[in-house]
């Protein structure tokens, strides 16, 4: 390093790794393979998991049979055969205390994992055995420990990369902290750390790599995480600020007589639920800032009806509206429930689809722009390209977890902004809405339309196939309509639909021969999905085999059986939103899974969902399941993944964050106080693009 003049500290943060002490050119490059450049990334490369040394434990302290960890090191390896054809494994370890042994029997290749001189933390049940203390199968970490780490309590464990180990990982951070933690801003003023019990940023650095016990570790990842939380939170109430507040749409009031009007065209009384999103959803139409809600609820829980409400509201008041769908066979079954509602009524509405003719495409949009139209149903894919409204005032996007949020923006061109519902296909857990979704207010429908009957679900086993048929079939003579779900073959409609047309070979020619059946899949022609449907629908087939394009919306009240083939392929959202499908008369559903091929894994997913029929409480358990790697599938939503923050672990710290965040737009919306300088730059290089938050301020 050019060590004359003094460096300032944004210098020395941007120090080339290179010139680190205990680094050089040779580290430095295997150092790039971790991303990290800059001294400053070092700072911010955090442990993966640590080895807790404190609590151990010495020979003398030990007990048959109870768990034990003991720290040592390896003096002597010995692996032999048994007379039997196994091998034993020992090793002699020096402990506190005394020697002990532990033994692992018919596992040769750990053998190549042990070494004289290791420094090795054991976990497990000892025995005192022919004169001394033996462990059989424990838990082995290698602490990989120097000199420097000999006051250490807890220790590090990072993120590795060939030719770098623990210990040489540990000494470069050390002294990456040596030459520049000092040179770190806090983000956060004094007064807000002290206000909110959290360490400064030098502390909390400082105790994420090198703790000296458990509670400076915790304190220091409790700071790190309430940052990164609270700079996205902030991102989000910044974002929530400028399409609220700072935006125009039109006032649109539910006047008496206008909500009169509206509720009269349904045929049923609303459940509480909607009731009550209604109620949300009217208070912000009546403002002249754009609503931005997420109207979420468990399939069947009828989102569509509080979505109609607000349209008929827009055109009530002499605006348009549109509704988008996912996909082409949902827009028209839209448009065949509007159909129905809007008989006696004047309003004026078209479906826009694939396949029909340019003419009657431009007449449609011609009318669009003209005015004359007051409503259009259609998917996104079509509705995003060439259209324009003479009065839009509110864009209803359905099912969304199939777009990606990100693209809402895309409507929003005009000179005044339309309102926004945005509906969810399924319930999400509470911390991954206000992570996404977090820029939206949220109406949630926890009850379900009245007289609902369960869902009977069964995992089956392959020799069990028969007696499901049977079942099936007597349903069927019944009158009741099933559906059938090819397993999933890979991400290729093509291949799908090679799945599913094997299945419905399979069938017409096996269990279900006596039966009419419908074939659906991606592959089909619109015209052809359309055919499919509608002889579903009206019961000319009794039986549709299909894909999963069936997985959203598609509601045929009599049909109440359900088979899925392959059940391990599906993630717990799909089994569920597959399982709606049958939940939405008035007889009980039975839906089947056939799983041959389930992992560990996958039999845990299936077994929860044949345990719970709530989809709120199968969210959670899938986010559980799933972990916290690609936890929300962020990078699929256009945000950066958190790096240290875990949404399941950290949400108490996250409600709080984003009470505090909001908090301090409400104070200062555009960020231009200057103690909140340094929290605006963060938040912008952090989420500027991806949240397209423009300039701020
Ligand atoms: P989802 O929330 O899954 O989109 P839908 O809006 O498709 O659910 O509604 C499911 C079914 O419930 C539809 O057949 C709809 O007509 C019916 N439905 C909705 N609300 C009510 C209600 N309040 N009472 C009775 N049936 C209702
Ligand atoms: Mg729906």
């Amino acid at each position: 390093m050019k060590a004359d003049s003094p460096k300032s500290p944004a210098e020395l943060l941007a120090t080339p790794v290179q010139y680190l002490k205990a680094v050089g050119p040779d580290r430095a490059a295997l150092l790039q393979r971790l991303d990290i450049h800059l001294a400053r990334d070092l700072l911010f490369f955090f442990p993966r998991d640590y080895h807790d040394l404190t609590q151990l434990e010495s020979l003398a302290q030990l007990e048959e049979n109870r768990p034990v960890r003991l720290r040592g090191i390896v003096t002597e390896i010995d692996q032999r055969a048994t007379s039997s054809g196994g091998s034993v494994l020992g090793i002699l370890v020096q402990a506190v205390g005394g020697n002990l042994r532990a033994v692992w029997f018919n596992q040769p290749y750990m053998q190549s994992r042990l070494a004289v001189g290791q420094d090795v933390l054991l976990a497990g049940k000892a025995r005192y055995r022919g004169g001394i203390w033996e462990m059989a199968h424990p838990d082995v970490q290698w602490l990989d420990t120097d000199q420097d780490d000999s006051h250490s309590q807890i220790l590090p464990v990072y993120p590795l990369t060939e030719g770098l180990n623990q210990r040489a990982l540990r000494r470069i951070v050390r002294s990456a902290l040596d030459t520049c933690l000092a040179a770190l801003d806090d983000v956060f003023p004094e007064s807000f750390l002290a206000a909110h019990n959290l360490k400064t940023i030098h502390q909390a650095v400082a105790d994420i790599h090198f703790p000296v016990d458990r509670s400076a570790l915790a304190a220091g990842r409790r700071r790190l995480v309430y940052q990164e939380l609270f700079i996205l939170q902030l991102a989000l109430a910044v974002k929530r600020h400028q399409q609220r507040d700072l935006r125009r749409a039109p006032s649109l009031e539910a006047t008496a007589r206008v909500d009169a009007r509206i509720r009269r065209l349904f045929p049923f009384e609303l459940t509480p639920g909607q009731q009550q999103a209604i109620a949300e959803l009217t208070a912000d139409l009546a403002r002249p800032q754009p609503m931005n809600r997420l109207l979420q609820g468990d399939v069947g829980s009828g989102k569509t009806v509080v979505a109609v409400y607000a349209m008929l509201l827009a055109v009530a008041h002499g605006y348009q509206a549109v509704l988008m769908a996912p996909t082409e066979v949902l827009a028209r079954q839209h448009a065949a429930t509007l159909q129905d509602l809007l008989t006696a009524s004047r309003v004026r509405w078209a479906l826009l689809v694939g396949g029909q003719s340019a003419a009657e495409r431009r007449e449609i949009l011609d009318e669009l722009r003209g005015g004359q139209l007051d409503l259009i149903i259609g998917t996104q894919a079509i509705l995003q390209q060439s259209v324009e409204f003479a009065r839009l005032a509110l864009v209803v996007i359905d099912e969304q977890h199939k777009f990606g949020v990100r693209q809402r923006a895309r409507l929003r061109q005009a000179a005044i902004d339309p309102h926004y519902l945005v509906m969810t296909a399924t319930p999400i857990p509470r911390t991954v809405a206000m992570t996404l979704y977090g820029d939206l207010d949220v109406s949630t429908l926890r009850d379900r339309p009245p007289g609902r009957q369960p869902v009977h679900t069964y995992l089956a086993a392959p020799d069990q196939r028969q007696r499901w048929w049977d079942f099936f079939r007597r349903k069927l003579l019944e009158g009741r309509q099933g559906y059938v779900i090819a397993p999933l073959v890979d991400d290729s409609d093509d291949a799908d639909a090679a799945s599913v047309a094997r299945c419905y070979e399979e069938l017409a020619c096996g269990p279900l021969e006596a039966f009419r059946l419908g074939l659906l899949h991606g592959r089909m022609s619109a015209a052809e999905k359309d055919a499919a449907m509608d002889d579903f629908r009206a019961g000319r087939t009794q039986v549709l085999v299909s894909t999963t394009v069936v997985e959203v919306g598609i509601d045929v009240p009599n049909a109440t059986l359900l088979t899925i083939e392959g059940g391990e392929r599906f993630g717990l959202a799909q089994l569920h939103q597959l399982r709606g499908r049958v939940s939405r008369g008035t007889q009980p559903g039975y839906c089947c899974v056939f799983a041959d091929a389930a992992t560990d894994e996958s039999q845990k997913r299936l077994e929860a969902f044949v345990a719970n029929s709530d989809g709120f409480q199968l969210a959670e358990i899938d986010f559980s399941l799933r972990g916290p790697g690609d936890l929300l599938g962020t990078r699929q939503h256009g945000l950066p993944p958190l790096r240290i923050a875990d949404l399941q672990r950290d949400a108490a710290l996250l409600e709080e964050a984003r009470r505090d965040a909001q908090q301090l737009v409400d104070l200062d919306p555009g960020l231009a106080l200057p103690e909140h300088q340094r929290l605006r730059r963060m938040m912008l290089v952090r989420y500027g693009r991806a949240l397209d938050l423009g300039d701020v301020g």
